[in-house]
C-alpha cells in the first residue's frame, strides 16, 4: 500500500505538517525540576469535588516547582456538554483562588502562548498528526458500522476473548487502496484507528507518581484516533495536547489506569516523550445503607459539586485546607507545627498521597472551617458574609448592609483574642446565629428553676445597676454582688454545697439577664453583647421581658 497515496486520499485538506505545529509551539523553557501540569475537565458545567481536588493538587505540582499550571476544556464529547459549561468550570476553580497560569478564562478566551486551548478549535492540528500517523502507515480508516461492531463483541463474549478491534477481528486494517477509495468516493462514513504496533506477549511498565510501579501487556488494540465526524478520542487529543502544550506531569482520575498501554504507545508512535503520570483514586464516603464506601456521586451526594459549599457558605480557604489535608498525610501535622502560616507554604508532594480513595468527612471539613473562621477578624468576616449573602440570601444581606458598623461590631465578638470562638462553620448559619441583633426576642429559653417573679426581680434590680460604661472586668463582679444581695450564690459551687440556702446561683441570674436580651440560653460573650446592642435597646429588652414575664 502507498501509504502517502492512502493519506492524500483521506486528508487531502490537510497542508500543514507535524514540523510546522513542532514549530509553533516552542519547547518551554523552565528550570529544572518545573513540572507543567494542566486540569483537563470537560465542559459540563458541573464541578465535582473530586475535579476540584485533581486542578487543586496539579496546580500545588506545578507551582511548589515553579513549573506552569494550565487550563484545556476538552470538549470532545459533544453529548456531554451544556450551555455556559466552561464558564462553570472556570468561576469554580477561580473562586477557590486556584489559579491558572495559561488556558481558558471565559467561554472563548484564553491565555498562554499554546492556544487553542479547547479541543474542538483543535480540529486541524489533530488531523495533521493522524494524517502523518497515515503516512506512517500506523492509521487507516475503518469503516464498520456499529452493527458489525456490535456482533464482534457478541462473538469475543461467546469466545470469552478480550473484547476490542484487533487481530481477526480488525477487518478494515488490510483493506486494499482500491477498496477504501470506492468507499470513500461512495460516502460511507468511518473512523480514523491507530494500526497498533504492539504485540500481546509483551508488558509495559511505568512509574505512577502515587501509585508506584505498574506493568500491564502491552496495548494491541487498533483503538480509534478520529471519531465518523472528525473529532478525536480522548486518547488520541490527550497524546497530541499533552505533547503540544509541554505538559510533563498528567495527573487524573484512576479511571484512566487502564488506558496507558494505548497512551504510552500512542506517544511513542508519535515519536513523543511521554509525560510522568500520577493517577488520583477517587473521593470515597461512607454509604450508610451498606456500610461500606461508595464513591461521591454526583446524583446521590450534594456535597459532591463544588457549588454546594459555596452556597452553604463554606470560606473557600477552608475546603481548600481540608483538600489540602486529603492530599497529603503529612499536612494536619504541619498545620500543628505552623498554626498560622498560609497553607500555600506547605510543600506538596506526591509521595505522601493516599494510593487509596481519600474518605470524604464533612465533620472534619466543618471542624477546620470553624478554626479558619476563628481566625478571621471580623473585617474579613463580615466581608465574606456580605459576599455570600448577596449571592443566597437578599434579605440578610439588606439586614446586614443597613449598618456595617453594627454589623461588624456584632462579628467581633470574641475575636481576635487568644482564643477565639470557633461557632461559625459556614456562612449558611450566620443570620440565625446574629438573629437576635436584628430582632428583639418574642421567645424566650427562661431556666425553668426560677420562678417568674424571681426573674422579674432580677431583671428590675438589674436595670438600676447596669452601667453601659462598665469594662468587661468591671461587669461580672456587679452581676455576682447583686446575686448575693438577692439571696444567691455567688458561684455554683456554694450553691451546691447548700442548696437549701439559695434561690439558686449567679448562674441563673446571668441567664435571666441573657435571655431577656437575646431570647437564648446560649450566646457568646454576655458582656459584649449588651455593649453591641447598645444601652438603650437593653434597657428595652429588659422591659419587653418584665412584661412577658408579667402576662405568663
Ligand atoms: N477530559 C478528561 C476527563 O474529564 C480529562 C482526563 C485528563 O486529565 O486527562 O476525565
Amino acid at each position: 500500500m502507498d501509504n502517502k497515496k492512502l493519506a492524500e486520499l483521506l486528508f487531502p485538506d490537510v497542508k500543514t505538517t507535524c514540523k510546522d505545529y513542532e514549530e509553533k509551539y516552542k519547547k518551554r523553557a523552565l528550570p529544572d525540576g518545573a513540572q507543567v501540569t494542566r486540569f483537563a475537565p470537560s465542559p459540563t458545567g458541573f464541578l465535582h469535588i473530586g475535579g476540584l481536588f485533581a486542578a487543586f493538587v496539579s496546580e500545588r505540582a506545578a507551582h511548589t516547582t515553579g513549573g506552569v499550571f494550565y487550563l484545556r476544556i476538552e470538549d470532545t464529547d459533544k453529548k456531554r456538554e451544556v450551555e455556559n459549561g466552561i464558564l462553570g468550570i472556570v468561576k469554580g476553580i477561580r473562586d477557590f483562588g486556584i489559579k491558572i497560569d495559561e488556558g481558558m478564562i471565559s467561554e472563548t478566551e484564553s491565555i498562554g502562548d499554546y492556544a487553542p486551548y479547547i479541543q474542538s478549535k483543535r480540529a486541524q492540528i489533530y488531523r495533521t498528526y493522524c494524517k502523518a500517523l497515515t503516512e506512517m502507515g500506523l492509521a487507516y480508516p475503518c469503516f464498520c458500522t456499529a452493527e458489525e461492531l456490535q456482533s464482534v463483541r457478541e462473538e469475543q463474549e461467546k469466545n470469552k476473548e478480550n473484547p476490542g478491534y484487533y487481530g481477526k477481528y480488525a477487518k478494515c486494517r488490510d483493506l486494499s487502496f482500491e477498496q477504501i477509495e470506492e468507499k470513500i468516493k461512495n460516502g460511507v462514513p468511518y473512523v480514523m484507528r491507530l494500526k497498533s504496533p504492539g504485540d500481546e506477549n509483551k508488558r509495559i511498565a511505568f512509574d505512577d507518581g502515587i501509585k508506584g510501579r505498574i506493568e500491564m501487556p502491552e496495548n494491541i488494540l487498533d483503538v480509534v484516533l478520529l471519531k465518523t465526524d472528525g473529532i478525536p478520542t480522548y486518547h488520541f487529543a490527550h497524546a497530541v495536547d499533552d505533547h503540544l502544550m509541554g505538559t510533563t506531569y498528567v495527573i487524573r482520575g484512576d479511571e484512566w489506569i487502564s488506558s496507558i498501554p494505548i497512551h504510552l504507545q500512542l506517544f511513542e508512535v508519535l515519536g513523543f516523550k511521554p509525560p510522568k503520570y500520577a493517577h488520583i483514586s477517587p473521593i470515597m464516603k461512607e454509604d450508610e445503607e451498606t456500610g461500606g464506601k461508595r464513591k461521591l456521586s454526583k446524583r446521590k451526594d450534594p456535597e459532591a459539586a463544588v457549588s454546594f459549599y459555596h452556597e452553604v457558605g463554606y470560606p473557600n480557604k477552608a475546603v481548600l485546607e481540608y483538600l489540602f489535608t486529603i492530599a497529603n498525610s503529612n499536612y494536619e501535622q504541619w498545620r500543628l507545627e505552623n498554626p498560622d502560616a498560609p497553607m500555600e507554604e506547605f510543600k506538596f508532594d506526591f509521595a505522601h498521597m493516599s494510593k487509596a480513595g481519600a474518605l470524604f468527612d464533612l465533620v472534619k471539613l466543618t471542624d477546620i472551617s470553624k478554626t479558619y473562621i476563628s481566625k478571621l477578624n471580623a473585617e474579613e468576616v463580615l466581608e465574606q458574609v456580605l459576599a455570600w449573602a448577596r449571592e443566597y440570601d437578599n434579605d440578610y444581606y439588606t439586614t446586614l448592609m443597613k449598618d456595617t458598623d453594627y454589623s461588624k461590631s456584632i462579628f467581633a465578638i470574641e475575636r481576635g483574642n487568644e482564643k477565639p470562638r470557633k461557632d461559625i462553620a459556614k456562612w449558611e448559619d450566620t443570620p440565625q446565629y446574629t438573629k437576635y441583633f436584628f430582632k428583639r426576642p418574642t421567645e424566650y429559653e427562661f431556666p425553668e428553676n426560677l420562678s417568674n417573679d424571681d426573674m422579674i426581680n432580677i431583671l428590675e434590680e438589674y436595670k438600676k445597676v447596669y452601667d453601659h460604661n462598665d469594662t468587661a472586668d468591671d461587669w461580672f463582679p456587679k452581676v455576682r454582688d447583686m446575686s448575693e444581695a438577692l439571696g444567691y450564690a455567688k458561684a455554683p459551687k456554694f450553691y451546691k454545697k447548700n442548696p437549701e440556702q439559695y434561690k439558686g446561683h449567679v448562674g441563673d441570674v446571668s441567664s435571666v439577664i441573657r435571655v431577656a436580651a437575646t431570647g437564648r440560653r446560649n450566646t457568646p460573650d454576655l458582656y459584649q453583647i449588651l455593649q453591641v446592642l447598645g444601652k438603650e435597646e437593653t434597657m428595652t429588652r429588659f422591659d419587653l421581658a418584665i412584661n412577658k414575664l408579667k402576662e405568663d
